[in-house]
């Protein structure tokens, strides 16, 4: 027979434990490429820019930064 709890916990003390479980939304940015909402820490879906360089991949020409010989 294994451990058991001797009394069963109120449904008041299971809301106080399950409080701090809620999803919550996540930390958005703006890029500084394209002014997009952006995930911060993230290369931007839109321009691929990070920390002021674009990334490699295939970005749109529109969207990127320019400055990306300089870095
Ligand atoms: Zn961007």
């Amino acid at each position: 027979m294994p451990p058991l709890p001797k009394k069963k916990h109120s449904r008041a003390r299971k809301g106080k434990r399950n409080a701090h479980n809620s999803i919550e939304s996540p930390a958005l940015s703006v890029c500084n490429g394209c002014d997009s909402v952006i995930q911060p820490h993230r290369i931007c879906n839109f321009c691929g820019n990070y920390k002021g360089k674009t990334m490699p991949g295939n970005w749109d020409l529109d969207n990127r930064l320019e400055s990306t010989t300089s870095g």
